[in-house]
C-alpha cells in the first residue's frame, strides 16, 4: 500500500467545504456561554488530509481550510475581528501536529502502529493544543467576557477530543485502508466486525438514551472486545459511534452525564473526558495488535522464503539450538551425509564432525552466539567422508528472539574438498623444490628457525651446508640436462642415508643444507662423512648411456649457541669455504 497518496483536484474544495460545515455547526451549537466552541472536529479533516499527502499539495488544502475557518468564525462565531487570528491559531495547531508526526515517525500508517500513534497523541495533547489554546484564549478573552483560562480549557478539551476521535478514522479512509480491508477480509470476519459494532452501538444507545442507571462503564466491554477482534479500524469506528451517539444524547439532555447537576457546557466537557478515556483504552491496544499482526505476517513471509532457499539449496542448511542440537536440516543433507533430515534432527552437531575438529566447530558456534549479527566461518572435516567430500566450510549466524537474545544459530555448510586440495597442492609447491624434491629454501629456513626455538630449552641439532664440486664443468661437459639429473641423484642418494626426522633443503643452485635434529657434532660428522662417500661412489647414469661421478664439499655446524637460522647458515658457510679451500670432496667443522 502506498504510504502517501496524490489528492484529486477537487479534494481541497471538499476538505474546505467539510471544514466550513463542521466549524459553522460547532460554533452555532456548542458556544455555551458565548465563548469558544466546545466541540471542534474541523481540524481533524485538515490534519488527515495533510498527513496522507505529499507536502507539495498542502497549500491547496491549507488555503481552502483557511477560507472555511475565516468564514465560519466571521459569520457565526466570534465575529470578523477574530476571524483572521483564529484562522492562524487553527492552522498553527494542525501544522504543528502534522510536522511532529512526519518528522518523528517514518511510518505513515500512524493509526495502525503503536509508536506513531503515541507520537500523534503526544503532539496533540502535550505540544500543539496547549500552545494553540493560549493564543485562542487570548483572542477569545479579548472579544468576549469569558475568562482566559476558561477559554483555554474549552479550546483544549474540544480540540483534543475532536482531533483524537476523528483523525485516525479519516486517515484510514483517505489512505484507502477500508477498501483494502473489505477486499482482503473473509466474509465471516466481516460479519463478526459488523456484529460487534452493531452490538456496541446498541449498548451505547441503551446507556445514553434509555438506561435509568449511570452505566457509563458498560460500552467499555464491547469496546475492548472490538479492539482485540476488529483491529484499529474497528476501534476507530467504535470511537466515532460513541462520539456520535453519546454526544448527541448528552447535547440533547439525555443520558447519565446530562443528569449531573452542572452547566450544559460542563456536561459536554465531561463527555469529552469520557470519550478521551475510551479512545486511550482502545486505540493503543488495537494499534499494537495490528503492529503484531503485520510482524507475524512478515515473519511467515520470511519463513516461507527461508524454506524455499533451504529446500532448494545445494548447500546444507541447519538450524541448531544454543545447546548444539540440530533442529532443522535441509534435504541436501542426504547428498552430503547419506542421512536424510529426519535422521539428523535432535542429533548433536558434533556427532557429524571429526573428533579432532569438534573444538573449532564448537568455538565457531560460541562466537556466533556471543556476537549476534556477525557471520562466523569455520572449516572442518566430517566424521564420515561421503562421495569424496572430505572438507566442509560452515557459515554460522545467531538466531535472535524478540528480546534480541541469541537462542540458536542457523548455518550453511558447503563442500570445500576441491578448494582444500588445490590449497594443499599450492602449499606443497611452495615448500618442495620442483627439480630435486628437497625442501625449498623458505621451507628449510622456517623449519630450522622452529628447531632453534625448540632447542632453546635444551637439546642438540646440527646443520651441514653442501656445495657440489666443480659443478660448472659437469654442465659444461655433459650439458645442463645431465647437471639436473646429477642434482636429483644427489638428493636421492643423501635421502637414503638420512632419518625421517632429518631434512634436506635446496638453498639455491647446487647448494644444499641438511638439518640433523637430536644429533651432536660427532654423530653429524659421521653421518656426513658417510653421505660424502656414498655420493662419491655413486655412478649417475646420463642420457647417452654413459655415467658420471660427482663429489661435494660440506661445512658442518652445531646449532647450539646460535640464536637464528641466518647465523647458523653463516657459520656453516665459513666451514664450507674451508672445505673448498682444503681441496674439495671433504668435510669441515665450523670454528
Ligand atoms: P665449486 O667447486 O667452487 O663450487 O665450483 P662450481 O663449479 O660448483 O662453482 P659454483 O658453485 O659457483 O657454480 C655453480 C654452478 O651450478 C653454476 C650453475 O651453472 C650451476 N647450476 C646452478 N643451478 C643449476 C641447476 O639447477 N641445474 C644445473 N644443471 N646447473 C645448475
Ligand atoms: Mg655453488
Ligand atoms: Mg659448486
Amino acid at each position: 500500500m502506498p504510504t502517501l497518496r496524490t489528492p484529486s483536484s477537487w479534494q481541497p474544495f471538499v476538505t474546505g467545504l467539510v471544514y466550513f460545515i463542521t466549524a459553522a455547526f460547532a460554533v452555532m451549537t456548542s458556544r455555551f456561554g458565548g465563548g469558544l466552541a466546545f466541540i471542534w472536529i474541523s481540524n481533524a479533516f485538515l490534519m488527515a488530509e495533510l498527513l496522507t499527502t505529499p507536502t507539495r499539495y498542502w497549500w491547496k488544502a491549507i488555503l481552502a481550510c483557511s477560507i472555511a475557518s475565516a468564514m465560519a468564525t466571521g459569520l457565526f462565531g466570534l465575529g470578523p475581528t477574530a476571524a483572521l487570528p483564529m484562522v492562524l491559531v487553527n492552522l498553527a495547531e494542525s501544522m504543528m501536529v502534522v510536522a511532529i508526526c512526519r518528522s518523528q515517525s517514518r511510518e505513515q500508517t500512524f493509526v495502525g502502529s503503536l509508536r506513531p500513534l503515541f507520537i500523534f497523541i503526544l503532539a496533540l495533547t502535550v505540544i500543539a493544543n496547549p500552545i494553540a489554546g493560549l493564543a485562542a484564549a487570548f483572542v477569545a478573552s479579548s472579544v468576549t467576557t469569558v475568562p482566559f483560562w476558561h477559554s483555554w480549557l474549552q479550546w483544549y478539551s474540544g480540540h483534543v477530543l475532536g482531533a483524537m476521535t476523528f483523525t485516525p478514522i479519516l486517515v484510514q479512509l483517505l489512505r484507502g485502508e477500508w477498501r483494502q480491508w473489505l477486499k482482503s477480509t473473509p466474509n465471516l470476519a466481516k460479519f463478526e466486525v459488523i456484529g460487534l459494532l452493531a452490538l456496541f452501538a446498541f449498548i451505547t444507545a441503551q446507556v445514553f438514551f434509555i438506561a435509568r442507571y449511570p452505566l457509563l462503564f458498560l460500552p467499555m466491554l464491547p469496546l475492548v472486545v472490538i479492539s482485540f477482534r476488529a483491529g484499529h479500524m474497528g476501534a476507530a469506528i467504535a470511537i466515532v459511534l460513541l462520539a456520535l451517539i453519546g454526544g448527541t444524547a448528552t447535547a440533547m439532555g439525555f443520558g447519565p452525564i446530562a443528569r449531573i447537576d452542572v452547566s450544559h457546557g460542563t456536561h459536554v466537557q465531561f463527555f469529552q473526558f469520557y470519550l478521551a478515556i475510551s479512545f486511550l483504552l482502545s486505540m493503543p491496544v488495537a494499534a499494537d495488535l495490528s503492529g503484531r499482526k503485520r510482524l507475524f505476517q512478515m515473519l511467515s513471509d520470511s519463513e516461507a522464503r527461508f524454506r524455499i532457499l533451504a529446500d532448494n539449496s545445494g548447500d546444507m542448511v541447519f538450524n541448531i539450538s544454543a545447546g548444539g542440537i540440530i533442529q532443522y536440516a535441509s534435504p541436501s543433507a542426504k547428498e552430503f551425509m547419506n542421512i536424510g533430515p529426519d535422521g539428523l534432527v535432535d542429533m548433536p552437531l558434533e556427532e557429524i564432525v571429526l573428533s579432532a575438529d569438534r573444538a573449532v566447530v564448537a568455538n565457531a558456534l560460541r562466537r556466533a552466539i556471543k556476537h549476534p549479527g556477525s557471520v562466523q566461518m569455520v572449516e572442518f572435516r566430517p566424521l564420515h567422508v561421503v562421495n569424496g567430500v572430505s572438507w566442509w566450510e560452515m557459515a554460522v549466524r545467531a538466531i535472535l528472539n524478540e528480546h534480541a537474545t541469541a537462542i540458536g544459530v542457523v548455518c550453511t555448510i558447503r563442500d570445500m574438498s576441491r578448494h582444500k586440495a588445490v590449497q594443499q597442492e599450492l602449499q606443497i609447491a611452495a615448500n618442495v623444490d620442483g627439480l630435486t624434491g628437497a625442501a625449498t629454501r623458505r621451507a628449510f629456513l622456517q623449519r630450522l628457525e622452529a628447531e632453534i626455538q625448540d632447542l632453546a630449552a635444551g637439546g642438540k641439532a646440527c646443520v651441514a651446508l653442501i656445495d657440489v664440486d666443480h659443478f660448472k664443468s659437469v654442465n659444461d661437459q655433459h650439458g645442463h640436462g645431465a647437471g639436473d639429473q646429477a642434482l636429483r641423484a644427489l638428493v636421492a642418494c643423501m635421502r637414503k642415508g638420512l632419518r625421517q626426522i632429518d631434512m634436506i633443503g635446496r638453498l639455491g643452485g647446487e647448494e644444499f643444507a641438511i638439518l640433523l635434529p637430536q644429533t651432536d657434532l660427532s654423530q653429524a660428522g659421521l653421518i656426513c662423512e658417510r653421505l660424502r662417500a656414498a655420493v662419491e661412489d655413486m655412478a649417475i647414469a646420463i642420457d647417452n648411456g654413459r655415467s658420471i661421478h660427482i663429489t661435494f664439499s660440506a661445512g658442518l655446524v652445531e646449532t647450539e649457541g646460535s640464536d637464528d637460522a641466518a647465523s647458523v647458515i653463516d657459520a656453516a658457510d665459513k666451514a664450507l669455504y674451508n672445505a673448498k679451500r682444503s681441496g674439495r670432496n671433504c668435510l669441515r667443522l665450523a670454528a
